[in-house]
């Protein structure tokens, strides 16, 4: 189990099923387990590009996968938690543009839009997201959110 927050949370409704058969929440064409799933869990090492990182972070948020986010998460700018809002259901991304972030790098953005529906009203968040390597592994760093 988790360790026990300091902060008081509100009560999260269960994370949608996602399954590693399921097709995976970050829209490429592959089961989640074969795709993000293997970052979440460690087995498949870790993300080699900016973008799978940017997409695995992504399904994180749909499956609520704190721990994954925070290990993902630049230790400048990384959060004591992540709070998910309940009442917000992810249902899909789009990568819009990426700079650099491929394995020569050691920096890169992702531009995306992450489609939601909120109190059944749906909505959309598009952040350009910079991603910097720490000790070797892809991390996000921080972004900058387009309204
Ligand atoms: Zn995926």
């Amino acid at each position: 189990m988790s360790r026990r927050k300091t902060r008081p949370r509100t009560t999260a409704a269960a994370a949608p099923a996602v399954t590693a058969t399921s097709p995976c929440p970050c829209g490429l064409d592959a089961p989640y387990g074969a795709c993000c799933g293997r970052f979440h869990a460690g087995t498949g090492g870790t993300a080699p590009t900016a973008e799978l990182l940017m997409r695995s972070r992504y399904s994180a948020f749909v499956v609520r996968d704190e721990a994954y986010l925070l290990r993902t998460w630049a230790p400048a700018t990384r959060p004591d938690g992540v709070d998910f809002d309940p009442g917000i259901r992810w249902t899909g991304l789009d990568i819009v543009e990426t700079t650099e972030g491929t394995a020569f790098h050691q920096r890169g953005t992702v531009t995306f839009t992450a489609r939601y529906v909120h109190a059944g009203e749906p909505g959309e968040q598009s952040e350009r997201s910079r991603f910097a390597r720490h000790e070797g592994a892809w991390v996000y760093v921080d972004g900058d959110v387009a309204q």
